[in-house]
């Protein structure tokens, strides 16, 4: 599949949904591509190449879409897959970490054992927005002991720079808006 290719199945499968869930959102829907093997496999194919099987020991995704994306990428990339979800879904020991919403809080958690020391951990997600979610991820990633090689998001919002908000990590995005 050529660069072109995939840049024409997302533009084609991923669905601008306005003022969802508020007004002045314009929500990204990849139920289109994910419902679409083309697509979907372009798209995890895309994600495990940027860093090649066997360069990373797991897998986070972020709940929930992160889940649907990541699940495949270890499957594929050869590691252990690891949920970050949001507060209180996790049964055992967790860490957590707060941050910012425009209006209000939001608290992610993992697991205190998901990761061996020095896990290499690569963060999946479908939409890299204010980055706050990616930020949150990353340092409860590197509490738990793992060392995070970089993040893959689907859709990467540019005009928000979520990107600064994970300084130094390398940020892989398939489509930039
Ligand atoms: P942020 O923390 O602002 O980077 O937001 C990222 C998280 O919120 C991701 O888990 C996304 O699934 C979700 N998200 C934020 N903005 C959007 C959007 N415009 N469309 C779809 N999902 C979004």
């Amino acid at each position: 599949m050529t660069g072109l290719d995939l840049d024409q199945l997302l533009q084609r499968r991923v669905r601008d949904i306005p003022d969802y869930p508020q007004p002045g959102v314009v929500f990204k829907d990849i139920t289109p591509l994910l419902a679409d093997h083309t697509a979907f496999t372009a798209v995890i194919d895309q994600f495990v190449g940027h860093y090649g099987a066997g360069t990373v020991d797991k897998v986070v995704g972020i709940e929930a879409r992160g889940f649907i994306l990541a699940a495949p990428v270890a499957y594929h990339i050869g590691a252990g897959f690891v949920p970050v979800r949001k507060k209180g879904k996790l049964p055992a020991a967790t860490y957590e970490e707060s941050y910012d919403l425009e209006y209000g809080q939001a608290t992610v958690e993992v697991h205190i054992d998901a990761f061996r020391p020095g896990d290499r951990v690569l963060i999946v997600d479908d939409v890299l927005a204010t980055g706050g979610t990616a930020a949150a991820t990353a340092e409860l990633v590197r509490r738990a002991g793992g060392v995070v090689v970089g993040v893959s998001v689907l859709i990467e919002l540019t005009f928000l720079g979520g990107r600064s908000k994970v300084p130094g990590l390398d940020v892989h995005a398939l489509m930039a808006v």
